[in-house]
């Protein structure tokens, strides 16, 4: 099958690699950001607001904005998302508020995220402190996991007056958006700054102690009045084709772990590089790639581009970024010479009957084998479920929906009295996003306030798309 390069628009022989890593859209200026609050309607009922997951008051941030009040427009956005500084970069704002501002139709959405991240960044470089802890109530709560949902539980927690410590097996706490999220959406600074934030209410964040294994569940559960779980995804599951050992296969969760953690230029990277998978982070691993220096990059994909799982504006994003994919290929075998890879033995696909999932089934072309030559395999093909916790939770009574923890979805409560549980661990249906994960943490604060205090707090409203 023939590989279809795409001209690219991105010159990076013209950057260097610091440039190619820096965030990939500019600031607004001061002038930018008002004329861009100024196009806004401040509709009533305003759909944007609606359409995201924390449902943040879209209009009324935007017209302080307007009015030059920026500390003011902060507070408004963090009071209903505490992580406002990284949804503002890592949304998939296309398919939430900008999707649904009413501008979007006849004619350019309003900027809702570059707004966000205007007012947020004002905030956070001029060091204004929002919140602060609330009246001791008593309580303990332990964390297990600081990503965004824990981060978010932490946070919220904290304003309501509990004793709240987070547990992180990590070096580093902000989960994904520290570890996972390319740098050129978000940098590690601004995840760090969003936890330095929460501990100023008085969160513990200890970092390094994994539970299940440094600190036992049993314990925790003896020690805390209620306990939250938001240890997110697993590693990368195996491919499970032969050579999959060779050097040169690399995870692509660590691949881009080392563009947000390690000096830049000794990051160790292929020059024709196949990345396996067509879904968010396998796009991530390609353009990175590209922007480290590889020659060629090629997504492989077992079905066709309609079933891609990627959302649209990061396949084109990839497109641009001289990323190339092979549609309807499946990789059987990772090929290689003393112990390195130098090819993708893969197989043409043909799509059968649809499948659990409604999609339309791969099923392999007879005698179709041929090899993609490469010098580097990074494989994207998903996260692994949270089996580790699932089996050691089983005995206490918690439950699972296809592997992800089963919770109450207006309480996030699990079906342990004390346990609770949010983010990408309960995620068995609709998109896995940041905005999810904070708004999981804030539903399980409001449920903990509810059980352990018995009283009725702000109400929360539930996630509109899931
Ligand atoms: C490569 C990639 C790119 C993404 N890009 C985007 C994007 O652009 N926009 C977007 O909205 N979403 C994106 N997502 C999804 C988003 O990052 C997740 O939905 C979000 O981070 C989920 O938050 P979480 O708190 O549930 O889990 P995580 O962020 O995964 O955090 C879980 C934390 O728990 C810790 N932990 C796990 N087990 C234990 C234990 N036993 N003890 C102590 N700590 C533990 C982990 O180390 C981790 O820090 C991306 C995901 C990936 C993989
Ligand atoms: S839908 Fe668009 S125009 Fe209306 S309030 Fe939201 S951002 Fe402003």
């Amino acid at each position: 099958m023939a590989e279809h390069y795409k001209p690219t628009k991105y010159k990076a022989w013209e950057m260097t690699i610091e440039e190619r890593f820096s965030e990939y859209h500019p600031p607004f200026t001061e002038r930018e950001a008002k004329a861009e609050a100024n196009r806004c309607l401040y509709c009533y009922d305003a759909p944007c607001m609606v359409a995201c997951p924390t449902h943040i008051d879209i209009p009324t941030f935007i017209r302080k904005i307007a009015t030059g009040n920026v500390k003011g427009s902060a507070k408004t956005i963090l009071e209903s998302n505490i992580l406002g500084a990284t949804c503002a970069r890592v949304c998939p704002v296309e398919v939430l508020c900008e999707g649904d501002c009413v501008l979007e139709e006849d004619h350019k959405p309003i900027a809702i995220g570059r707004l966000q991240r205007y007012a947020t960044d004002y905030a956070s470089e001029r060091n204004i402190k929002f919140f602060s802890a609330g009246k001791p109530n008593g309580k303990k709560v332990a964390i297990i996991g600081s990503g965004p949902a824990g981060l978010s539980c932490a946070g919220e927690l904290a304003k309501l007056g509990f004793d709240v410590t987070v547990f992180e097996k990590q070096k580093w706490a902000g989960g994904l958006s520290t570890y996972g999220i390319v740098v050129f959406r978000e940098p590690v600074e601004v995840s760090l700054a969003e936890v330095k934030a929460i501990e100023a209410l008085g969160v513990k964040v200890n970092c390094g102690v994994e539970i299940g294994k440094d600190i036992e569940f049993d314990q925790l559960i003896a020690d805390y009045d209620a306990v939250f779980i938001g240890v997110g995804l697993g590693k990368v599951p195996p491919m499970a084709v032969p050579g999959e050992n060779l050097e040169g296969v690399l995870d692509g969760l660590d691949f881009i772990s080392a563009t947000k953690t390690e000096p830049l230029g000794t990051i160790k990277h292929g020059n024709r590089i196949c990345v396996i998978g067509a879904g968010n982070t396998a796009i991530d691993c390609a353009t990175i790639a590209r922007r480290l220096g590889a020659e060629r990059v090629t997504m492989i994909y077992r079905r066709s581009e309609a079933e891609m799982p990627a959302y649209h504006f990061e396949y084109q994003f990839a497109l641009n970024e001289g990323v190339s994919f092979m549609f309807l290929t499946q990789p059987v075998e990772v090929v290689g010479e003393n112990g390195k890879v130098t090819g993708l033995k893969c197989v043409r696909m043909d799509l059968g009957a649809p499948d659990a999932s409604g999609r339309r089934s791969p099923v392999p072309v007879a005698d179709s084998e041929f090899v993609v030559p490469c010098d580097m395999v990074v494989s994207a093909i998903g996260q692994t479920k949270p089996f580790s916790f699932i089996t050691a939770l089983a005995k206490l009574g918690l439950k699972d929906v296809k592997g992800y923890i089963k919770v109450d979805p207006a309480t996030n409560k699990t079906d342990h009295a004390k346990i609770f549980a949010g983010g990408d661990c309960v995620r068995s249906h609709g998109e896995a996003s940041t905005v999810m994960a904070v708004q999981d943490g804030k539903i399980a604060a409001r449920g903990i306030y509810e059980a352990l205090l018995g009283a009725k707090s702000v109400k929360i409203p539930a996630a509109s798309k899931q």
